[in-house]
């Protein structure tokens, strides 16, 4: 018999099904190849129990949304100030891939736009106690960090993920961008490592499958202070899980961050493939994949969704009871 929430997840479902605006990503085939009527919603609540609906267990590429952990996982390898050195943590209003950085520290605004991405996957790349500086850019460095991020989002899932390797491909053959980005932050003279083995990592990264279920269960790690709570296993520490939900509450939704703030009220990451991940924290992490996609890059029916999780629940982080 389904439970009390999975009743209530059937009708944000049934209200939010009829939402067909926006459209799917096209920049590469395989993300305008997908079924743009998928649609899934998962909860994890404190102590692990995972509550969903429809396509949650259909697999998507992450995205933007390994954004987020992978700078977590930049500040637990490198600590803050290593970190902090390089990225900001100012809202740009920019779009995910502008070729931006703050004008007086030449670091790029914040780790949710490519250019802190690409920044926080070169800091993977760097070795940390080389005092000389000196890089070691070759495959393994880029293989052996790879195998580091997937084994972090993997525990934050509490499940193995593994790479699509067609979105690998296909996201290297036209990331021109992404290049000119890591190349212009080299060009300033402090970019961590070498820029083409950067965006190999974060190509990568981006084409980590999950399921609306795994980024419930990511969220519910975040939530929980940095401890996925079926495992018990700790990921983070508590200031870093902090420092995370507060980047992710001012910046997580490309240049529609303000209008979520206000409206959901969640600390939250979305990606061009469909999904978005938001904590309640202290409580619940919250996932949702439909891949068509507003003029922001959202999800429409993901934000839809979370918007009724938030008003019919009173998520909002700032509602006062
Ligand atoms: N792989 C994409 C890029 O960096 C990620 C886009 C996104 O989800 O915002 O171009």
């Amino acid at each position: 018999m389904a439970s009390v929430v999975e009743t209530y997840l059937h009708r944000i479902q049934s209200a939010c099904t009829p939402m067909d605006a926006g459209t799917l990503a096209d920049y590469i085939p395989q993300l305008a190849a997908v079924d743009p009527d998928r649609f899934g919603v998962s909860v994890v609540v404190h102590d692990g129990h995972v509550y969903s609906v429809g396509d949650s267990t259909i697999e998507f590429t992450i995205q933007s949304i390994s954004k987020a952990l992978t700078y977590a996982l930049a500040l637990r390898e490198r600590g803050f100030d290593d970190v902090d050195a390089q990225i900001g943590v100012e809202p740009s209003g920019e779009a995910f891939n502008e070729i931006s950085v703050d004008h007086r520290t030449r670091r790029p605004r914040n780790p949710m736009i490519n250019a802190g991405a690409i920044t926080a996957t070169a800091l993977l790349l760097q070795r940390p106690h080389d005092d000389e500086g000196t890089r070691d850019d070759s495959g393994t460095a880029v293989d052996e960090a790879f195998a580091l991020i997937l084994e972090f989002y993997s525990g934050c899932a509490g499940r193995h993920l593994t790479m699509d390797d067609e979105v690998y491909r296909s996201e290297m053959a036209t990331g021109s961008r992404n290049r000119a980005i890591a190349y212009m932050l080299e060009s300033f003279g402090v970019f961590p490592s070498d820029p083409e083995a950067a965006v190999d990592l974060y190509v990568r990264q981006c084409s980590v499958t999950v399921t609306s279920d795994d980024l419930a269960a990511i969220g519910s790690t975040l939530a929980n202070g940095g401890v996925n709570p079926r495992t018990g296993r700790r990921m983070l520490d508590t200031a870093v899980t902090r420092r995370v939900l507060s980047v992710m509450t001012t910046c997580g939704m490309y240049d529609g961050a303000g209008d979520w703030v206000t409206t959901v009220g969640l600390p939250a990451k979305s990606g061009v493939g469909g999904g978005i991940l938001a904590v309640l924290p202290g409580q619940l992490g919250i996932g949702v994949y439909s891949p068509r996609l507003d003029e922001h890059g959202n999800s429409v029916r993901g934000v839809e969704a979370c918007r009724h999780l938030s008003d019919d629940l009173g998520l909002h982080m700032f509602n006062v009871a």
